[in-house]
């Protein structure tokens, strides 16, 4: 299998021809990955921030079968159906500010296109039809379709490859004040001269509030989103939150808007919406948004094949409902506790340069990038699941581990250090 693998799939970011190796896995639980070889394996990583309750979970395997005997899909244009209103109806409920509106889509790259789209339909149907540019913050990540990749950060994203193919935009310096400061001195100054300059031409601000995820796991003061936001408001510009990521319950809030107490005009969700079971993600929009849009007889001009997937839908609501439901705020609590004083244990490590903790992310800068193989089985034969990236070792596991599973991750990170040096 792994040959077969090796030779003809393609993993994420990786080459056909030089491919790193890959690891099987033949089943998962709880918090446990179980590799074809037998070994057993605590997940460091929720498979990108979507397993927040683990693996192979009764309540969501539930919600998949009970809708698998009714139907796994049916179209979304002319139907509608229980999953996707229950699962609209539950978003509303819990989101920050007067979103009103829900768009279902297949991915978070997809979702962060539509929200795009709705920011440009929307200047256009006002008669603005200049306002077709995004400002966003240096050091983002929004997803690797060409819309989503012309906001990622332009250095560290995939611009160079695609130079000339992308929409060209503005990046406004990525902001030093870091979560749980205040915002420095001349911090928003960059963002402020850009957006002073060029509203007329800008529709949006895109940005992931709070924590900025693969463009670096960097975490940014409150204050910063919040100024941002009115600036927003100031120069007429719509506000786009990239919550991908961070949603439901990451950062230790709801969502990572609620640290700065603000509200987008348009949201995107995805990764942990399902509980890390199917693909879906969701573009929630303001009754001011939508109305704009369509004005005048307008449409909103998209509509995937899987928009509003009833399997993915119904295990969204199971999973929301499960969240709800648990103790989430004490765990992510006692997580964070453990990340701090565990990481913490290797700030004055010869190979790291920073460790930084919010909520259930933890994060262990190094001084140079990892061999991202080497440093993988290490941490597999310490009995971990970790995927370290660039000059990150960081750790996101999913809400329910337990004390002793995240101790066998803080070692493995350990042991995987204790290497570089
Ligand atoms: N936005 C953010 C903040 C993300 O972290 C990601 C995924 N890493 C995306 C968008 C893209 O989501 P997807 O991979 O589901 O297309």
């Amino acid at each position: 299998m792994l040959e077969f693998d090796r030779r003809h799939l393609w993993h994420p970011y990786a080459s056909m021809t030089e491919p790193l190796p890959v690891y099987a896995v033949d089943s998962a639980s709880g918090c446990r990955l179980r590799l074809a070889d037998g070994r057993e394996l605590v997940d460091g990583m929720s498979s990108w921030w979507c397993a927040i309750h683990g693996y192979n979970h009764p309540r969501l395997n539930a919600a998949v079968s009970e809708q698998l005997g009714r139907m796994a899909h049916v179209m979304f244009g002319g139907l509608t159906h229980a999953p996707a209103v229950e699962l609209a109806r539950r978003l509303l409920a819990i989101v920050p500010g007067p979103l009103e509106h829900v768009f279902l889509c297949d991915s978070g790259s997809v979702s962060v296109e539509v929200a795009i789209k709705m920011a440009l339909q929307y200047w256009s149907a006002a008669g603005k039809s200049r306002k077709t540019r995004l400002l966003t913050i240096r050091g983002g990540y929004h997803g690797d379709t060409f819309g989503a990749m012309a906001v990622c950060d332009p250095v560290n994203g995939m611009h160079e490859r695609f130079t000339g193919v992308l929409p060209a935009h503005f990046f406004a310096e990525r902001p030093r004040s870091r979560f749980g400061e205040g915002l420095g001195s001349g911090d928003i100054d960059d963002f402020e001269t850009l957006i002073g300059r060029h509203h007329e031409e800008i529709a949006a601000v895109i940005l992931e509030p709070v924590v900025q995820g693969a463009g670096g796991m960097w975490f940014y003061s409150a204050d910063y989103l919040a100024a941002v936001a009115q600036l927003c408001r100031r120069h007429d510009v719509l506000l786009i939150a990239d919550e991908i990521a961070t949603g439901f319950g990451r950062t230790g809030r709801l969502f990572a808007c609620e640290h700065a107490q603000v509200e987008p005009d348009i949201l995107c969700l995805g990764k942990a919406l399902t509980g890390g079971y199917l693909s879906m993600a969701a573009t929630l929009a303001t009754a001011r948004v939508a109305r704009g849009i369509c004005a005048n007889g307008g449409l909103l001009m998209h509509g995937p094949t899987f928009m509003g997937n009833p399997l993915a839908a119904a295990v969204a609501c199971a999973s929301i409902d499960e969240l709800l439901e648990s103790p989430w705020r004490v765990r992510i609590g006692a997580i964070e506790a453990g990340l701090r004083a565990g990481l913490g244990r290797y700030a004055t490590h010869p190979a790291v340069t920073e460790v930084r903790v919010l909520g259930a992310i933890g994060v262990v800068e190094t001084r140079s990038a990892v061999p991202v193989a080497r440093l993988q089985e290490i941490f597999v034969r310490a009995g971990a699941w970790i995927r370290p990236f660039g000059n990150l070792v960081y750790l996101m596991p999913p809400y329910v581990i337990a004390a002793d599973e995240l101790e066998v991750l803080i070692r493995a990170v350990g042991k995987g250090l204790d290497a570089l040096s």
